[in-house]
């Protein structure tokens, strides 16, 4: 039967957490090559953060963020790990504190395509009593030619198929182009789907940093569904592709959203030394921050990883990863 662990060993487990959480830092999962156009999937790393003991068996809910470099994700994911750490009502921190987490710098960061995972996986107990294991994924890549919109793809694609929300990160609006490297993703997911008769896609949040059309659309989720729809409407002189880009998003993810989000303000937005502060943020910002993240992270909203209609482990996770890799790597 199972033995109980030792006093000892359970302060040597309690001990290995606190230890986890200081050292807890972004780690490259997946990772692009640009000369060879390959992907390659570091499993040990993975397995390092999914395995753990403590959260291995447990449903997985994975909250993603995706978009091109340089558009506050970081920025975004910080605040998320501070209300994973301290959920309460003061959770994104004193007025004074600088950000860290996945903006921290190390020498080995480069600006490279590929999808980072938070090597803490938060286990969080729902009001129902149940306990799911929380992954932070951060996936970005440059969108400037031909072949780096093309590993995008591949690489937006795998996270899409591997996460339960994909946060779609963008700047002051839809563009065309937005939609269009969102059918190229969605195209990549469909040939996964085809080889695994599986439907991949969860949901999907379009956030839009630097909403600046608030007369039009207020910030915030209802607001950014009404400019959604509104968005996402098909019209008889678009092109084809957009056509169909609007038609199949709803069919490719079992939930779309959309919030808007004002400006943070200068600071935040140009000044070289600004270290995440609150007090140099924009009060509306910190407003709309304030609904967003819970939105995405409050216990009872957190959404479990489903494939094929089966909720999914950290364990399983890792396999379905290994095994979405391959179809991109054939
Ligand atoms: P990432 O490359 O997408 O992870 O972007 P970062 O989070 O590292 O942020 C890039 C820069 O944009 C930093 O100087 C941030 O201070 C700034 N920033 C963060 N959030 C926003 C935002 O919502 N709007 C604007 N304009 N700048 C932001
Ligand atoms: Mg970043």
């Amino acid at each position: 039967g199972a033995t109980t662990p030792s006093p000892d060993e359970g302060f040597q487990e309690e001990e290995k957490k606190v230890a986890a959480k200081e050292a807890a830092r972004p780690i490259q999962i997946v990772l692009a090559n640009e000369e060879e156009h390959s992907f390659e999937l570091d499993e040990a790393a993975l397995e390092n953060i999914l395995l753990q003991d403590h959260v291995k068996d447990l449903n997985v809910v994975v909250v993603s963020v995706a978009g091109a470099f340089r558009k506050g994700k970081s920025f975004l994911l910080d605040f998320m790990l501070r209300y994973m750490h301290n959920p309460g009502e003061s959770w994104m921190g004193g007025e004074d504190e600088p950000l860290s987490g996945f903006s921290w710098r190390g020498g080995c960061e480069r600006e490279t395509t590929g999808i980072q995972a938070w090597s803490e996986v938060f286990v969080v107990e729902r009001s129902d009593g149940s306990k799911v294991a929380v992954l932070l994924v951060d996936t970005q890549g440059a969108f400037d030619s031909q072949s780096t919109i093309k590993d995008c793809a591949t690489v937006f694609a795998l996270s899409t198929m591997t996460s339960s929300v994909q946060v779609y990160n963008l700047t002051q609006n839809v563009q065309e182009d937005d939609l269009q490297h969102l059918q190229l993703f969605t195209e990549y997911g469909r040939l996964a789907m085809e080889e695994i008769y599986l439907k991949p896609f969860q949901s999907l949040m379009f956030l839009i940093r630097d909403w600046c059309y608030p007369y039009e659309h207020g910030y915030g989720l209802e607001g950014g569904n009404a400019f959604l729809k509104k968005r996402l409407q098909v019209k008889q002189n678009q092109h084809e592709e957009l056509q169909n880009v609007r038609k199949h998003i709803h069919s490719c993810f079992s939930n779309i959203g959309c919030f808007l989000q004002p400006h943070p303000g200068l600071k935040v937005a140009t000044n070289p030394y600004f270290d995440g502060r609150l007090r140099d943020i924009d009060d509306d910002f910190k407003t709309h921050l304030a609904e967003l993240v819970p939105l995405l992270l409050a216990p009872d909203r957190l959404v479990e990883k489903e494939i094929g209609g089966n909720k999914v482990t950290c364990r399983d996770l890792v396999e379905y990863f290994k095994s979405y890799i391959k179809i991109y790597q054939g």
